[in-house]
């Protein structure tokens, strides 16, 4: 039996979204397939003077509606596969937001924990050398993603200006300010996703004091905590890839950023405060209203869906549920607000920081947040009136709206091309 790919998986949503519009076959033809995937070696020197070599990919899968948009990630388990299907879900997720972009993506197989701050820039740089003909501003303009962040991205914009011989700071986004990054795109991925809940809140029937539990405890996951509990929500579960916590009263927050500060787990924090030890496995099925999957892949599946206890899942993790997943929440009547929609806020932040890179001209923290609602608010409203109408998942409503702005950008460019 042959296995079945992660891309394979994620195409299921766009047979799904097809059935619900009236587009030519060309369409999902074009869609099908990555338009060009690239695998290079990266050879750098370590501290002790020996040469470490690293696999490393960048893939553009799409780039009808404009220059392909995606982060880099650094992952010990990073797969071709895995590349691909996280530039297929940019390439949805830029549509869903009506952003200017097709969808690419890039990733380095990699344990970055394992390497000095020096290796980590000579490995970056080597990045940017290895793809600079691939990258550029009205090309393919990478971001951050797991385990990268603005100080990777600052290497990266210094080594393509020096290979360009001018400042391009359009070429990356999700840089340090001082090199031309945008205020509010730390928290983006959290706030659009906070935003959306909010603007939603009473179509969903939320109550104003909700208990919400966070998987994953990154960039996404520290911010979404900060920004429900500011609101009066309480955190009652959080894990990280070390452990998890527990407390029906409330996690208190500023413990979990600093033992995350401090680069420890926030199961460093059992017994202070009142948080109690949890299984990281038992997280899913923490007893809550709202759960926020802020990690990676597929971790939520056939073997945990069954006993999700949320009613609301907020996915700031890309791809978190698995297709079998999916079915079993729908069955138990949990409301997904899907990745494509939900994580948008940050490749939005990220437009941002690519217009006021062009134009030279930059915006205040008020105008970022002000922009980014109205965008989610609007994109959000429609793709839940749609599912409404249709009596369709958020899910499969995002990837029916998403995909009508595609197809229309397709057909569009002719039928010679
Ligand atoms: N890595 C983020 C994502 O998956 C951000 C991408 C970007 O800003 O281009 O959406």
């Amino acid at each position: 039996m042959t296995e079945v790919s992660l891309l394979d998986h994620a195409l299921v949503r766009l047979d799904e979204a097809a059935a619900h519009l009236n587009i030519d076959a060309d369409v999902i033809e074009k869609l099908k397939y990555p338009r060009e995937t690239t695998k290079v070696r990266l050879m750098i020197r370590m501290d002790d003077g020996s040469r470490k070599s690293f696999i490393a990919w960048r893939c553009r899968y799409d780039d009808t509606r404009g220059p392909t948009k995606g982060g880099i990630r650094y992952h010990p388990d990073a797969t071709e596969d895995e590349v691909e299907t996280l530039a297929f879900w940019m390439t949805f997720k830029c549509a869903v937001m009506n952003l200017p972009y097709g969808g690419g993506k890039g990733a380095v197989q990699v344990d970055p924990r394992q390497l000095s701050k020096a290796e980590l820039e000579r490995l970056s740089r080597s990045y940017v050398k290895a793809f600079s003909r691939i990258i550029g501003p009205d090309r393919d303009i990478p971001a951050p993603d797991v385990y990268t962040n603005a100080m990777i991205m600052g290497w990266m914009e210094d080594e393509y200006s020096q290979i360009v011989g001018q400042s391009s700071p359009a070429v990356i986004t999700g840089k340090p300010i001082a090199l031309g990054g945008s205020l509010g795109r730390g928290d983006a991925t959290a706030r659009g996703g906070y935003y959306l809940v909010r603007h939603l809140a009473s179509d969903l029937g939320l109550s104003d004091t909700m208990r919400v539990a966070i998987q994953g405890f990154g960039n996404a996951g520290q911010y979404i905590a900060s920004l429900m509990a500011a609101d009066g929500h309480k955190i009652v579960a959080a894990s990280d890839s070390q452990g998890a916590v527990y407390s029906p009263n409330g996690l208190h927050v500023d413990l979990l950023l600093e033992a995350k500060a401090q680069g420890h787990s926030v199961a460093s924090t059992i017994g202070q405060g009142g948080h109690e030890h949890l299984d990281a496995d038992k997280l899913v099925g923490a007893d809550c209203d709202l759960l926020v999957p802020s990690a990676l892949e597929n971790m939520i599946h056939e073997g945990n869906a069954g006993s999700v206890k949320a009613k609301l899942i907020l996915e700031l993790a890309n791809g978190p549920i698995t297709t079998e997943a999916d079915e079993i929440l729908a069955k138990k009547g949990v409301v997904v607000l899907p990745d494509i929609l939900a994580n948008a806020g940050g490749v939005t932040v990220s437009y941002f920081e690519w217009v006021q890179n062009r134009q030279g001209f930059y915006w205040t923290l008020e105008e970022i947040h002000d922009r980014l609602r109205t965008i989610m608010e609007r994109e959000g409203r429609a793709i839940w009136n749609l599912s409404r109408e249709k009596g369709i998942s958020a899910r499969t409503a995002a990837y029916v709206h998403a995909l009508g702005r595609l197809a229309e950008a397709i057909e569009a460019h002719g039928t010679q091309n």
